[in-house]
């Protein structure tokens, strides 16, 4: 009797256990007790794609339950019979997650993500990020290896391109608006041209030792957490769906294998629910750091580290039935790999909605898709240099010369990650310029095949184009190439003979435009000298050539703003705004108090005490730099709250006023800076940002309401701390603005 008692309790318990999950979980947990271990393993790989036609040796695999995922299948017809064959002829029918690259666009390319965050322009990134989910659906995608948030200080790194910058606040701003972007706000993913995203990489990647990809990063406890993992938290706080990790040997643990990481941070502190995936082969990589002894230590480490899906290659097909006999691993571990796998294809609808309408159309139509695309570039271009206002040029003008390797490269202006991309569809700065002017003003000539092309024999041609044109216009920079994964760079200059070029065009005596289209913050000052104008386009994408005229010509003004700073030179790097002060101020008599030592963004010490003596201290252009075709005044900074409590807001505000003769956006930047901590502070830190519009002669007041945590930092301790003090705080459009005031938190 006392057992069917026991019984009888264990089977209500089991049943109000099961009734209080939810719906999803309750469908996991059926399909989770239907499967066997090598279904359980199967959902845990991802292969890759294969371009048309599914090998037989493929189609054997998803009928047999041995693939949970396909990346880099982009054929809508393939992509829905790889959904046939795993719905109707795999035993328990589980869709396939089909994840791709989809980083600034699919078939419309937005700037590469740097430029992006270059707008300061949340909504447009959201936008963006909007429409590469609905093209990248269309053709059968239901997951995007985007956003990446990486935190990049250093331009040598080829994947500065794909990130949004050096700032840890505006990367995660740029993290919540592509994971709404991608995902939507309100649930439902695939069936509503929406698309899983994933955060990546988790974490430290983009630090890497020399900004030499693949590198080893070695990032204290406290500077992760205040500086690298704040975007991956925002991004996780708006509902990212998966994770991925990293490369990098991050502190002697590679990512890949790091159990802090996943299992303490990701999952214990910040109760993330979805799913990880590893990077291309990082789970076999473990082996190269010398971290695992062979493929079946590999796939022990990655899975009690929290990896739930092995991406392309194949420890965890091999091995991982072999460590469940052997008992070196706990069942528990992989049955919680298989629920994360499988409540994301839940969310994702794809049970219910499993095929792609092959002649489906998104709700967004071509031509907001076209106007979204060009008001990106036109916001990510960031005028750096305008000598006597030479910019806007007239449209009277009589000719212009249009010069450069830059000039007319429909594919090149895409920036990396574009293999997807309709490059018939981009407008080039040349075919930009035409559609303004018309034809018969513009004068073509590349000057050089290429931008590393070292021969000078297109140089004569360009000199003759340039004397008889009025003004010229010099598109210069990288290729797409010369940038992106394992695309470093120990030189920041214009590769091939680009300078020469310039340098004989302004022989001319010809006012010179440049136009630079780079992947990364390059450190030409030199090349500069010779241009009375020059204007920043990253890779602008589709539309940057249009958006490029509408700048040249005045139809709307620039307002771009740094991402990351500009150094002079290699050697200044590592060279961010928000770095540490040293101890050295010039004037010992000021030593006394903390308050007496103003602090400059980059400057690490008053006068030339910590500096290089053949570069100094300064940037080429400081962080949050860009200048507009009108003036913008800051006044009347006012701190309505000088003293608040650790947990009140922050309430301030500036007049901003446009003393010039157009309308015009600047992007007004708040940065704070907490004078003494139990850790050192960094000297200036962004905290807010806004992007106003404002016609010639008009003034606003901006105002910003800053949550007290947004001052916390990580102390001795590791608690996240908002101490009582002074700080002080400035207002501004770069992040050397001086207007400023003090507040205390109390
Ligand atoms: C990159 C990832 C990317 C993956 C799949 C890797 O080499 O590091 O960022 O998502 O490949 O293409």
């Amino acid at each position: 009797v006392n057992r069917f008692y026991v019984l009888g309790i264990c089977l209500c318990l089991l049943q109000s256990c099961v009734s209080s999950l939810s719906i999803n979980d309750q469908k996991i947990e059926k399909l989770l007790s239907q499967m066997t271990i090598d279904e359980k393993i199967g959902q845990m790989c991802q292969i890759n794609g294969f371009s048309g036609q599914i090998p037989d040796k493929i189609k054997e695999e998803i009928k047999a339950g041995n693939v949970g995922s396909i990346l880099n299948e982009v054929d809508v017809k393939t992509v829905n019979e790889i959904q046939k064959t795993a719905i109707e002829e795999s035993r328990l029918g589980i869709p396939l997650l089909i994840g791709r690259d989809v980083v600034h666009g699919f078939k419309t390319i937005f700037p590469i993500p740097l430029g992006q965050a270059a707008t300061w322009n949340p909504e447009i990134v959201k936008k963006g990020a909007g429409i590469a989910a609905q093209e990248a659906s269309l053709a059968g995608v239901n997951w995007t290896f985007a956003p990446m948030i990486d935190i990049a200080r250093d331009s040598r790194w080829g994947r500065i391109a794909e990130s949004f910058g050096e700032d840890p606040y505006l990367v995660s701003k740029m993290a919540v608006a592509s994971t709404e972007g991608f995902q939507g706000t309100n649930g439902s993913l695939f069936s509503n041209g929406k698309i899983a995203a994933c955060a990546k990489h988790f974490a430290g990647y983009g630090a890497a030792e020399g900004g030499r990809d693949y590198n080893t990063t070695l990032i204290p406890e406290g500077e992760l957490r205040d500086v690298y993992f704040k975007s991956f938290k925002a991004a996780k706080d708006a509902g990212i769906r998966t994770f991925m990790t990293g490369f990098n040997d991050l502190n002697g643990v590679p990512a890949s294998g790091n159990q802090f990481l996943f299992r303490k941070v990701l999952r214990e502190e910040w109760q993330f629910d979805g799913m990880v995936v590893s990077d291309w082969a990082s789970i076999h990589e473990l082996i190269s750091h010398g971290f695992s002894s062979d493929e079946k230590d590999a796939a022990k480490k990655a899975l009690i580290a929290g990896v739930d899906m092995e991406m392309a290659s194949s420890c965890y097909k091999n091995h991982i039935k072999e460590l469940l006999d052997e008992g070196l691993i706990n069942i528990d571990l992989v049955d919680d790999a298989v629920r994360n796998i499988l409540r994301i294809k839940i969310e994702l609808g794809l049970f219910e909605h499993p095929y792609v309408d092959e002649n489906g159309q998104g709700e967004i139509g071509e031509k907001d898709i076209e106007k979204a695309a060009l008001e990106a570039a036109e916001q990510s271009i960031v005028l750096l240099k305008n000598k006597n206002k030479l910019l806007p040029l007239s449209t009277k003008i009589n000719s212009v010369a249009v010069i450069g390797p830059m000039a007319h490269e429909k594919y090149e202006q895409l920036g990396t990650w574009s293999f997807d991309a309709d490059s018939l569809l981009s407008i080039t700065p040349l075919e930009g310029i035409r559609n303004l002017l018309g034809n018969a003003k513009v004068n073509f000539a590349k000057g050089l095949k290429y931008t590393r092309d070292k021969n000078s024999d297109g140089f004569k041609q360009a000199i003759k184009v340039a004397k008889s044109s009025d003004v010229v216009v010099v598109c210069v920079g990288e290729e797409a190439i010369l940038s992106g994964e394992a695309h470093c760079r120990a030189r920041l200059d214009l590769p091939g003979i680009q300078k020469e070029l310039i340098q004989e065009i302004s022989e001319t005596g010809k006012p010179v435009v440049l136009i630079v289209m780079a992947g990364r913050a390059l450190s030409i000052g030199d090349v500069y000298e010779n241009a009375d104008a020059v204007l920043y386009a990253w890779h602008p994408g589709t539309m940057g050539g249009t958006a490029l005229a509408n700048i040249l010509f005045g139809k709307v003004s620039p307002s771009g703003k740094l991402p990351v700073t500009m150094p002079k030179s290699v050697g200044q790097i590592p060279m961010h705004y928000n770095h540490k002060n040293s101890g050295r101020p010039v004037d010992p008599n000021n030593w006394s108090s903390i308050d007496k030592i103003p602090v400059k963004a980059y400057q690490t010490s008053l006068g030339n005490t910590s500096h290089y003596m053949d570069e100094g201290f300064e940037p080429l252009y400081p962080f949050g730099f860009g200048l507009s075709y009108t003036d913008f005044e800051y006044s009347d900074l006012r701190i309505e709250t000088p003293v608040i409590a650790g947990t009140a807001e922050l309430k301030v505000s500036v007049l901003l006023s446009n003393k010039g003769k157009c309308t015009a956006e600047e992007v007004v930047q708040v940065y704070i800076r907490d004078l003494v901590g139990d850790v050192t502070r960094p000297v200036r830190e962004l905290k807010a940002f806004d992007r106003v519009k404002l016609k010639a002669g008009e003034a606003k007041r901006v105002s910003f309401t800053i949550p007290a945590s947004e001052l916390s930092f990580h102390n001795q301790q590791m608690m996240n701390v908002v101490e009582p003090g002074k700080f002080m705080l400035w207002i501004g459009g770069n992040s050397n603005a001086d207007l400023g005031a003090e507040f205390a938190v109390k």
